[in-house]
C-alpha cells in the first residue's frame, strides 16, 4: 500500500491532491491511501465538508522503506519526518525542485502550471480514466485555492482550462460565488491563536546558509489580522528562536485587492526585505505591492539573495 500525502501544514491542494491521487493510483492498480500531515485549514474543512468527504487520517511513523507518493511538494523540510528512509514512487507537484533524492527510479510529473490539480486533471486524461463528480469538487476547489480564482500570477491557461472542465462535472454552476465561500471560510479565523495563524499556511525554506520560514495568511480581511499584529510579531519571534531560523516573515494576502503587506518581525529580516524587494519596513509592516505568490515571487528572490 503507497501512502500518499502533500506537505505539512497542508493547504486545500495538498489535502485534495492527496486524496484524489490515491484514487487515480488504486484505480490503476496501485493500491493507495491518502494522508495528511497536518490539521486542515478553515478553507479545506470547508471544502471537504462541502464534498460530504472525511478529512484523510494523519500519517502514521512510517517504517524505513515505505513506499509512498508526494503530492504539492518535494522538499524535505515540508515532508514526512523521515523522508529520506523513505523509498519515493511518485511525485506529482508544481513547486521548485527542492532536495528530492530517491533510491529507485521513480514517477515524477512536475509542471510549472498553478495547481497540482491541473496535472492530476492530465494524469486522468493520460490514463483514459474519467474524473468522477466528488473528485471534479476536490480539484475544482484546489484550482480556486491555489490561484486565488485566478487571480496569482501563478495562474496558467491551462488551470483556467482545467476549471471550465471539471466543473460542470462537479455540480459548482456558479464558480466565482463558490470560490467566495472558500475564501470566507478561509477568512473566517475567529480566536485561533496566533502560532496556529502563523502555521496555518507556513514552510520552511532554505536559502544560502540559512533556513527561513515563510508563512502566508490569505484572506479578504486583512484589517482583522493587522488588529492581532502584535501577537502575531511575538509568534513569529519565537518560532525563529526555537527552530534556529536565519528568518522569518507572514505576508497577510488580500485576495480580493491582489496585494501583499508583510510583517517582517526584526531588522535583520527588514535588511535583507529591503535589499531584496527594495521595501521599507514601518512598524514592522513592509509593503510587498502585489507580490502575492510565495511560490514565485517570494522564495525565487530571496533564493536569488544567496544568504550568508
Ligand atoms: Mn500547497
Ligand atoms: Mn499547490
Amino acid at each position: 500500500m503507497i501512502s500518499v500525502f502533500g506537505h505539512t501544514n497542508p493547504d486545500t491542494d495538498a489535502i485534495t491532491a492527496a486524496l484524489v491521487y490515491a484514487r487515480l493510483l488504486t484505480r490503476q492498480g496501485t493500491p493507495a491511501t491518502a494522508y495528511r500531515l497536518g490539521d486542515l485549514n478553515f478553507e479545506t474543512a470547508y471544502v471537504l465538508r462541502e464534498a460530504g468527504l472525511d478529512a484523510p487520517e494523519l500519517l502514521p511513523a512510517l517504517g524505513a522503506g515505505s513506499p509512498v507518493a508526494l503530492v504539492d511538494h518535494n522538499e524535505s523540510a515540508q515532508s514526512a519526518p523521515n523522508l529520506h528512509e523513505l523509498e519515493v514512487r511518485y511525485v506529482v507537484d508544481h513547486h521548485k525542485l527542492g532536495d528530492l533524492s530517491t533510491a529507485q527510479p521513480a514517477t515524477l510529473r512536475f509542471a510549472p502550471v498553478g495547481c497540482t490539480a491541473t496535472l492530476l486533471l492530465d494524469l486522468h486524461r493520460e490514463a483514459g480514466l474519467s474524473v468522477e463528480p466528488g473528485d471534479a469538487r476536490l480539484l475544482t476547489s484546489a484550482i480556486l485555492s491555489d490561484t486565488l480564482e485566478f487571480r496569482s500570477p501563478t495562474t496558467t491557461d491551462a488551470d483556467r482550462a482545467a476549471v471550465e472542465f471539471l466543473a460542470p462535472i462537479a455540480g459548482i454552476r456558479d464558480v466565482s460565488a463558490y470560490a467566495m465561500q472558500m475564501f470566507a471560510a478561509k477568512s473566517d479565523l475567529g480566536d485561533t491563536p496566533a502560532d496556529k495563524l502563523l502555521k496555518m499556511d507556513y514552510k520552511v525554506f532554505a536559502f544560502g546558509a540559512q533556513m527561513w520560514g515563510l508563512g502566508v495568511i490569505e484572506t479578504t480581511n486583512p484589517a482583522y489580522v493587522f488588529g492581532r499584529r502584535a501577537e502575531l510579531i511575538a509568534a513569529m519571534l519565537s518560532e525563529k528562536a526555537a527552530s534556529g531560523l536565519g528568518g522569518i516573515l507572514l505576508s497577510v494576502v488580500d485576495i480580493l485587492q491582489g496585494t501583499n503587506k508583510t510583517l517582517v518581525p526584526s531588522d535583520s529580516e527588514a535588511a535583507v526585505v529591503r535589499a531584496v524587494f527594495g521595501a521599507a519596513t514601518e512598524q514592522q509592516v513592509a509593503d510587498l505591492g502585489s507580490r502575492i505568490s510565495r511560490k514565485k515571487q517570494i522564495v525565487p528572490a530571496l533564493e536569488a539573495a544567496h544568504l550568508s
